[in-house]
C-alpha cells in the first residue's frame, strides 16, 4: 500500500461530469489500495473569473480581500469532488488550506509555504478517508489571514503536502499527457519523455514550458519528492520527474527509461527544446564605457520591479568610448523598465532606448552538456542552416538559450529538434489542451 498525492488542475474539473470522472480516479486509485490525497484546482477558468469580477468592482482590489475571493474558487471544486466520491460509496473528506496546515508568509497573492502541519489530514487518512485539499491557498499565522500562493499554485500545494506526509508519489494530472520533448503544438514530432530529471525540468519550465510550474519542482528537487506528470484523459504513464536518490516501486531511478539495474543506458545529451515568445528585449544605446555604469542601469531595472533574463554589452555603433547594452526581461515589464531608465537618462548618460517586443528564445536543455562537448556547435549548425540569425546567447551548465526573431522561433526549434535527434517517429497527439 502506498501514500499517493494527485493533484488535479482546473482543466480536468471543469463541470460536473468532469469532477465525476475525476472521483472515479480517485476512487479507483482507493480500491487499489492506497491512501489518497488530493489537491484540487478550481472549475475551469474560475480564477480568471473571480479576478475579472474584482477588476470590475474596484481598480486595485485589496490583496486580503482579492485571497479571500480568489481561495473561494478551490472550496468550490473541494467540496463538490468530496460529494461525487461519498456519492460512489466512499469516504471522503475536504479541508481547506488552512485546515489542511498549509502555513505560508504573509505575502498576499504571492505566498510561500514556510511549514506544513497536516494534523487534520493524517487523522482522516488514518479513519480510511480520502482526503481533498483546496490548492493554491494557505494561512499565516501572524495575521491570522488566508493567502494564496501566486498563480497556477495548486501544483506546489500538492508537491507540499506530498513531503510533508512523506508520500511514494505526487501525480499532477492535468489535460496533456506528460512532459515532451518540446511544445508539441509547435514542434510536431516532439515526444513524449519517460523521465526527466528535476534538474533538466527546472531550466525547462525557466525557459517557457509551461507543463509544470516552476516552484512546484523546486520544491519536490528540495524535498525529495517523485512527481509523476500525466493525463486526466488517458491512464497512460506520463513523466516521471526525478531527483537524486529517488526510487520508484523500491527501484532507484536513473536518466534515459533506464533502471538501475540495466544501467547501459546511454543518458540523452539534450532532455528537450523550450521555447518562449513573453520576453522583450530593451537595447540601451551609448552609455559611457566607464566602470560602474551597468551598476546604475541594472539597479534602475531592479528597482521597476523587472525581472532581467539575458544580458549582452557590445561596442556602441554610435561612437567610441560607448557601450550598447541590451537585456531582456518578461513584456509585461517592458513599459515600467522604460520608464524607469528614461527618468535617469541624464544622470546613466546614455543616448536612447529601443523596445523589441518581437524576440524568441530557444532553449536546450540536457544534464548530458556537462560530459559531452560538440552540443552548442549543433545547435549554431542547425540555425545556421535555417538562416535564423542569433540576437543573443546565454549559457548555463545544462543550457543554451539564444535569442532570435519571434517569427523565426517555431521553425528554428523543429529544426533543432531534429538536429539534437529528439524527433518521434510519428506526430504527436495534442489534446486541445492548456496543460493546466
Ligand atoms: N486556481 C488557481 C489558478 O488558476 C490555482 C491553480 O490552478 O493551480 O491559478
Ligand atoms: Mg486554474
Amino acid at each position: 500500500m502506498a501514500l499517493i498525492v494527485q493533484k488535479y488542475g482546473g482543466s480536468s474539473v471543469a463541470d460536473a461530469e468532469s469532477i465525476k470522472r475525476v472521483a472515479k480516479r480517485i476512487v479507483d486509485t482507493r480500491r487499489a489500495g492506497h491512501d489518497v490525497v488530493v489537491a484540487v484546482s478550481a472549475m475551469g477558468d474560475t480564477t480568471d473569473e473571480l479576478l475579472d469580477l474584482a477588476n470590475q468592482v474596484a481598480p486595485i482590489p485589496a490583496p486580503r480581500e482579492l485571497d479571500m475571493l480568489l481561495s473561494s474558487g478551490e472550496r468550490i471544486s473541494m467540496a463538490l469532488l468530496a460529494m461525487a466520491i461519498h456519492s460512489m460509496g466512499f469516504e471522503a473528506r475536504s479541508f481547506t488550506g488552512s485546515q489542511a496546515g498549509m502555513i505560508t508568509d504573509a505575502r498576499h497573492g504571492a505566498a510561500r509555504i514556510v511549514d506544513v502541519t497536516p494534523v487534520r489530514l493524517r487523522e482522516a487518512l488514518d479513519e480510511g478517508a480520502i482526503v481533498i485539499v483546496a490548492g493554491f491557498q494557505g494561512f499565516n499565522r501572524d495575521t491570522r489571514d488566508i493567502t494564496t500562493l501566486g498563480r497556477g499554485g495548486s501544483d506546489t500545494t500538492a508537491v507540499a503536502l506530498a513531503a510533508a506526509l512523506e508520500a511514494d508519489v505526487c501525480e499532477i494530472y492535468s489535460d496533456v499527457d506528460g512532459i515532451f520533448t518540446a511544445d508539441p503544438r509547435v514542434v510536431p514530432r516532439a515526444r513524449k519523455l519517460d523521465r526527466i530529471s528535476s534538474e533538466e525540468m527546472l531550466e525547462l519550465a525557466a525557459n517557457g514550458a509551461k507543463v509544470l510550474y516552476i516552484r512546484a519542482v523546486e520544491y519536490a528537487r528540495r524535498h525529495g519528492v517523485l512527481i509523476h506528470a500525466r493525463s486526466t484523459f488517458s491512464s497512460g504513464e506520463g513523466t516521471l520527474v526525478w531527483g537524486e536518490g529517488m526510487r520508484r516501486n523500491g527501484v532507484a531511478l536513473t536518466a534515459g527509461g533506464g533502471n538501475a539495474e540495466g544501467a547501459d543506458m546511454e543518458e540523452p545529451i539534450v532532455a528537450g527544446v523550450a521555447t518562449d515568445l513573453s520576453q522583450a528585449k530593451i537595447t540601451i544605446i551609448g552609455v559611457p564605457d566607464v566602470p560602474g555604469k551597468a551598476a546604475e542601469i541594472f539597479k534602475i531595472v531592479a528597482r521597476s520591479g523587472a525581472n532581467v533574463d539575458m544580458i549582452v554589452q557590445n561596442v556602441s555603433a554610435a561612437a567610441t568610448g560607448l557601450a550598447d547594452i541590451s537585456f531582456t526581461l518578461p513584456k509585461a515589464d517592458a513599459a515600467t523598465a522604460l520608464k524607469a531608465l528614461s527618468g535617469h537618462q541624464a544622470e546613466v548618460g546614455f543616448e536612447s532606448l529601443v523596445h523589441d517586443d518581437q524576440i524568441g528564445k530557444l532553449s536546450v536543455v540536457g544534464v548530458g552538456m556537462r560530459t559531452h562537448s560538440g552540443v552548442s556547435a549543433t545547435l549554431f549548425e542547425a540555425l545556421s542552416i535555417a538562416g535564423v540569425n542569433i540576437e543573443m546567447i546565454s549559457t548555463s551548465e545544462i543550457r543554451i538559450s539564444v535569442l532570435v526573431r519571434g517569427d523565426d522561433l517555431a521553425e528554428a526549434a523543429r529544426l533543432v529538434h531534429t538536429a539534437y535527434g529528439l524527433d518521434g517517429t510519428v506526430d504527436a497527439t495534442v489534446h486541445a489542451g492548456t496543460g493546466r
